[in-house]
């Protein structure tokens, strides 16, 4: 036999991941780890720094990370060190206490979903604020012991890292995420096996693992498809956050939907809320639906009430451009076969998810949440009245101002993002209740007693904390991708701690307009180059990198940052996440905000900047216009003067000039002989004690209770109690006023002679008198006039009032309604007068929007 020069085949690799077990003493430390209890514990994270500096930084603060790589010799030093482990006995006492503590069950329960959730920057399986908020949301829930779980995905690349080229040209970066090194489990089945969810997609079965991350006192549940079960075309299904196509989003929100709803099935979770944080879940009501079919045997009219009647949904897009929608095609490749198991045709289906039953426009996923949540709300104030204007198509009979759109102003979890020196502050300076009842504004108020001398010294020194983080962090990336290394080293020994900073960060979406402060580049070069009074601004932000229009934008902005007479004035930093956010809202003094209004729904990073003494400048966009108050901060008008954006922009930017030179500088500048400014601190004081309080995530939580989930929790047992007897007994009601809506008569109508000849006169009283025969309908009717007016501009009609009828008396089939009624607006109106059906047992008009407007 020949022998040959060599023989051997292609090694055979098997993954394997290598890392350290921790003696059994040492234990409390990998189940704390796993428990995101530290991001917002300081004494957590402070134990898992003194572990290992080094580690700390190199992990980017990842606790599980750093225990599996902390070295055997490391581990031997703590073991010896006795300070150390007592400690850890400390910290380890005080977490048992905290996730000990159970569920408070007088308060309504509640299943939360969410595409993103922002919880930690080891964690990267969110985008910006809409993550960011649902994250502070379960931290909260778990502070305030709610019985809440989530469910969301386990991406597998996230959401990108963001560089930039040496010309400023964003980078976008997908790096795969080791499951193992995260502080999360997985769950397992009693044979110790990996828990595998079953979800049927059209023609084939996808898989997924399912992951609990613990926040606190909160699970939340993550599915991850990315497995070899799948076929490649399935695995991807969680690979990104907001990428791939629109099959790939299908995908996603079925899994989300359908998937989620499986999945806490099959974990034996229910829940009596079901709260969809943006229209992206909205599929878990076609599934709930299917369950309640196929599992308590009610028609699809019953068991949509008792699905409304838990459901809630959050809307967070002020435009209906933002929403999701699906062609009809591709809605029903993978939704095909659920009109089959509803009991319904294709065509009721889908037409839950249009504005025009019957026409040929998408299918709208926030459209199908309004349709199957009985209650929905906006992020403040402003956008619910906006968001009544946007959904007012989906109830034709009614006019925006009198939809059961609500709203609550986003808030921010304060233990994360008030900086820990601040915490350290309040703790010292505020009552004890202080932590546990945040959003009374009475304990805030001490702030107003508080030496002068002491906040400037905790402003100063969390100024500089950003500072070295900047230097830290940035040094090393500039040096390698910004050439110039004098260059480099300038920007750096340019930042000023005692100059004026402010800040910028937020997602480069073209409507926040971070380019409106470069409108004017030579007036800017005049104020940030006042040797007397010096100023500094840093920006930060990711654009999609479907966004070309908001890559431009950064890339605009770099080029600006790097002319020599903005060198070190401007400064722009990569790659915007919570770990830097944290710094930069407590680091900075000012926060900006220059958003096209209405169009920042909410907006949360300038609440986060309140949390630590940071002062707002902002559009009275989203939570501003609730939260500014006059010297707690700065408000760029409401008005829009310009239909031009373009005019528009140059004069809100005129604007921001104008007060940056005539209110902020020379308020910061107004410095005594110990260096700070009276004025400023006492904007300093009024912010904290008159706006910061009611944007914490506590007021969001006891909103949501108050005007929602305690509404739902208690209408939704009334309606299951005895076997679903109420839902069934509203569904018959409804199907029967649906049936005969058509066959009610107007038998009479008659109102004063005078007002038809000569027009209502102010002040006088007119009686209205309606005799309505229903013949076969049998259920009870009410009767409105509706006064309208025609808006100029707009040529739009605004509600004007709206006055309800009496019933006076009911003979057989007939109804005798009648109005005395005062005018008291002058001017061209138009009268109208509707009639709707009336049950005591529905929430709200939109619940049955049936209306039939009367000839006169
Ligand atoms: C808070 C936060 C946001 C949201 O900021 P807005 O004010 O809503 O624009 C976005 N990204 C990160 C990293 C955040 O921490």
């Amino acid at each position: 036999m020949k022998i040959k020069a060599n023989n051997a085949n292609s090694p055979i690799w098997k993954e394997v991941y290598s890392h350290s077990k921790l003696p059994q003493q040492l234990e409390p430390l990998y189940e704390m780890a796993t428990n995101l209890w530290w991001v917002w514990n300081h004494e957590g994270a402070k134990l898992f720094r003194k572990l290992d500096e080094k580690l700390w930084q190199t992990t980017e603060g990842n606790p599980v990370l750093l225990l599996q790589k902390l070295p055997y010799k490391r581990i031997e030093e703590i073991l010896a060190d006795k300070a150390i482990i007592a400690e850890m006995e400390k910290v380890y006492a005080d977490f048992k206490a905290y996730v000990n503590v159970k569920p408070d069950t007088t308060k309504p329960s509640v299943a939360y979903f969410s595409m993103e959730y922002g919880l930690t920057n080891v964690l990267k399986i969110y985008s910006g604020g809409l993550g960011v908020l649902a994250g502070d949301y379960l931290k909260e829930a778990s502070d305030c012991n709610i019985d809440l779980c989530a469910v969301g995905f386990l991406y597998r690349y996230g959401y990108f890292t963001q560089s930039l080229s040496m010309d400023g040209q964003q980078i976008a970066n997908y790096e795969a995420q080791n499951f193992n090194t995260l502080p999360l489990t997985q769950v397992m089945q009693s044979n110790g096996e990996p828990m595998l969810l079953e979800v049927p997609y059209p023609g084939r079965t996808v898989y997924a693992h399912i992951w609990k991350v613990s926040v606190g006192r909160i699970p939340l549940y993550l599915m991850d498809t990315d497995i070899p079960q799948n076929s490649e075309w399935d695995r991807s299904i969680t690979h990104q956050l907001y990428g791939g196509d629109w099959e790939n989003r299908m995908k996603q929100e079925y899994l989300l939907g359908i998937g989620g709803i499986m999945m806490l099935n099959k974990l034996g979770i229910k829940k009596q809320i079901y709260h969809c944080n943006e229209g992206h879940a909205a599929l878990i009501n076609a599934q709930r639906l299917v369950d309640y079919i196929q599992k308590d045997g009610l028609t699809f009219n019953q068991a949509l009430e008792v699905v409304r009647a838990s459901a809630l949904y959050t809307v967070h897009t002020p435009v209906p451009a933002g929403h999701d929608y699906f062609d009809e095609g591709l809605f029903g490749r993978y939704m095909g076969e659920f009109p089959g198991k509803l009991g319904i045709s294709w065509q009721e289906f889908i037409d839950m998810g249009r504005e025009n039953p019957g026409s040929n426009e998408k299918f709208s996923m926030s459209v199908f949440a309004l349709n199957t949540c009985q209650e929905a709300n906006g992020v403040s104030w402003l956008h619910g009245k906006v968001s009544q204007k946007m959904f007012a198509p989906v109830w034709k009979g009614y006019f925006p101002d009198e939809l059961h759109v609500g709203y609550v102003t986003n808030g921010v979890h304060m233990p994360t993002w008030a900086a820990t020196e601040m915490k350290k502050f309040y703790a010292e300076k505020f009552d004890k209740k202080f932590f546990s009842d945040q959003s009374n504004k009475k304990y805030w108020e001490a702030i107003q007693n508080v030496p002068d001398e002491e906040i400037w010294e905790i402003r100063k020194t969390l100024k500089n904390k950003l500072i070295d983080y900047i230097k830290e962090q940035y040094k090393g990336n500039w040096l390698k991708n910004q050439g110039d290394p004098s260059k480099v080293m300038s920007i750096l020994e340019k930042i000023n701690p005692n100059a004026l900073m402010i800040g910028f960060g937020r997602r480069f979406a073209t409507y926040k307009r971070a380019h409106l402060l470069f409108t004017d580049l030579d007036r800017l070069a005049k104020i940030v180059n006042n040797e007397q009074y010096p100023i500094q601004f840093v920006f930060t932000g990711k654009a999609h990198p479907a966004d070309g229009g908001g890559q431009g934008l950064i890339k605009h902005i770099v080029e600006i940052s790097r002319r020599p007479e903005f060198l070190g004035k401007i400064i722009f930093l990569e790659n915007y996440d919570m770990r830097l956010a944290r710094r930069l809202i407590s680091g900075v003094d000012v926060w900006l905000n220059t958003p096209t209004r209405p169009l920042e729904a909410s907006g949360t990073s300038g609440e986060k900047a309140e949390m630590n003494g940071v002062l707002n400048f902002s559009v009275l966009d989203g939570w501003w216009y609730e939260g500014y108050r006059e010297g707690a901060g700065w408000a760029l008008t409401d008005k829009r003067t310009y239909e031009n954006q373009q005019y528009q922009d140059q004069l809100d930017a005129a604007t921001i000039y104008h007060i940056l030179e005539t209110e902020i500088i020379p308020t910061y500048y107004a410095k005594n002989s110990k260096g700070y400014s009276p004025d400023w601190i006492q904007y300093i004081k009024n912010s904290i004690s008159k706006i910061a309080p009611d944007y914490t995530m506590k007021r969001m939580l006891d909103d949501y209770e108050n005007r929602f989930y305690s509404k739902l929790a208690t209408r939704s047992a009334h309606l299951q109690e005895n076997n679903y007897a109420m839902a069934k007994e509203i569904a018959a009601w409804k199907e029967e006023v649906a049936e005969h809506w058509d066959s009610f008569q107007v038998e009479s109508f008659t109102c004063d002679q005078d007002l038809l000849l000569n027009g209502p006169v102010i002040g006088q009283n007119y009686t209205f008198n309606l005799v309505i025969d229903r013949h076969e309908l049998r259920g009870m009717l009410g009767v409105d006039m509706v006064i309208t007016k025609e808006d100029p501009e707009k040529h739009t009609l605004e509600l004007v009032s709206v006055e309800s009828f009496k019933l006076m008396k009911e003979e057989g089939s007939k109804l005798f309604f009648s109005l005395t009624s005062t005018p008291t607006e002058a001017g061209n109106l138009n009268l109208g007068f509707r009639v709707y059906p009336v049950n005591k047992e529905l929430p709200h008009r939109q619940d049955f929007a049936y209306v039939r407007w009367l000839q006169q």
